[in-house]
């Protein structure tokens, strides 16, 4: 099968990897390597449980053990994580899960697709100077993605995402990863230590306020915790991180879309590389299993019945999670009970599915009353 894979971030590297490793011809699209991604770049444990391969990465990353919480209720909750997020420059984790994909036998376009079509026989790509043809078509073009617009009408979903600004800052002297919620909105700010640089940003609901004024209480926020950093290098960024609504299209004739393309991300946490990096393993399988004719249908389902779930539980809860109100409780539950603690931490670390909460929140209860 000849595949194309629109991106080549994780979600199109990783998906043209296990293609090529399966025997398909995969050419990937992309014109932006090497670069940074506005990202914190934090990898969930999952990803390194359930891709061992991939363990090799984490000697690019910085562990980090611990999370910090600052917010109504709380002023310096420090959780400790039951499993280290690594947090990685996206620049490092995407150069190298790229040269897996073309160490296994992709071939690399360095060149930007303006729309695609589809019909009974092929899809087929308009870049600036050529048009090529494909059995099928992978959109891993992340939360613009061309691929969406030109086959479902639509950009990723943005009714129910957030804005983000930030900088990559050198020289901050912090060693956990930081995240403090604003008080007046649903929304929080982080500090995320990489090996060479951190990532410190915002993320808002969409049209709360504009990147000016988000980019301000970032270096409010960076000022109050390090005093004189302001006069550390650093370079802004701004972006969106797009989220599911109620019926999320994932895949059509001859195509599919994984990744931020797919709307997988976690609205509560921003979290997508996890959801990058399972969709294309998932589309991979099925792609390879079922051939392009039989492979959109069985990958939606199978999406929509594993990681699309979970995200819709986090889109339907969405921006309410981060309520003031609701964070309050939360966190001077955590700070008073070490169960509520390690709900809290399992949480962070995507160990503690949304679907299960009500059960696990009954049963800590229960164990809790027990116990006194
Ligand atoms: C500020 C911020 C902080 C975040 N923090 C975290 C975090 O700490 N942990 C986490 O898990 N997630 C985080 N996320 C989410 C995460 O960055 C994304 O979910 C993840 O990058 C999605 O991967 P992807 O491969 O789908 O898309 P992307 O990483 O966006 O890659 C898409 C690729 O497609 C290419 N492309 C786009 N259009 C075209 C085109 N027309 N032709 C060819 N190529 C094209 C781009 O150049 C890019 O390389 C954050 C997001 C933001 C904005």
């Amino acid at each position: 099968m000849d595949v194309a894979v629109v991106g080549a971030g994780p979600a199109g590297s990783f998906a043209a990897e296990r293609l090529a490793r399966a025997g398909n011809a995969v050419t990937l699209y992309d014109p932006s390597h090497p670069r940074e991604k506005p990202c914190g770049g934090g990898v969930t444990p999952g990803v390194f449980r359930r891709y061992p391969d991939l363990r090799g990465l984490r000697a690019r990353s910085r562990a980090a053990h611990a999370v910090r919480l600052r917010g109504p209720g709380a002023e310096g909750l420090r959780v400790e994580l039951p499993q280290p997020i690594e947090v990685f420059s996206r620049a490092t984790f995407d150069a190298a899960l790229l040269e897996r994909a073309l160490r296994a036998g992709a071939e690399l376009v360095a060149a930007r697709v303006r729309s695609v079509r589809v019909d009974g026989d092929s899809a087929q790509l308009e870049l600036d100077a050529a048009t090529t043809r494909h059995d099928f078509v992978i959109g891993a073009d992340g939360a613009s993605s061309v691929v969406r617009r030109s086959l479902l009408g639509e950009r990723p979903g943005l009714a129910r995402g957030m804005a983000t600004a930030g900088f990559f800052v050198e020289g901050l002297p912090e060693a956990e990863l930081y995240v403090e919620f604003v008080r007046d909105w649903p929304g929080y700010l982080w500090v995320f230590p990489r090996p060479d640089h951190a990532s410190a940003g915002i993320c808002a609901p969409i049209g709360i306020e504009n990147g000016v004024r988000l980019r301000a209480r970032v270096l409010a926020m960076l000022e109050a915790r390090y005093p004189g950093c302001l006069s550390l290098p650093r370079r802004p960024y701004a972006a969106s991180i797009p989220c599911p609504g109620r019926r999320n299209r994932v895949a059509g004739p001859r195509f599919a879309l994984v990744g931020d393309a797919a709307n997988a991300v976690d609205t509560i946490t921003g979290e997508g590389i996890q959801h990058a990096i399972d969709g294309a393993a998932l589309l991979a399988e099925t792609l390879t299993s079922s051939g392009p004719l039989e492979a959109p249908s069985i990958y939606a389902r199978r999406w929509n019945h594993g990681n699309g779930r979970e995200l819709r539980w986090s889109s339907s809860l969405g921006a309410r999670a981060y309520r003031p109100a609701t964070v309050g409780l939360a966190l001077r539950l955590a700070a008073r009970s070490r169960r509520a603690k390690r709900v809290l931490a399992d949480l962070l670390t995507v160990l503690q599915p949304y679907s299960g909460l009500p059960r696990r929140l009954l049963l800590e209860a229960v164990a809790g009353s027990r116990s006194l």
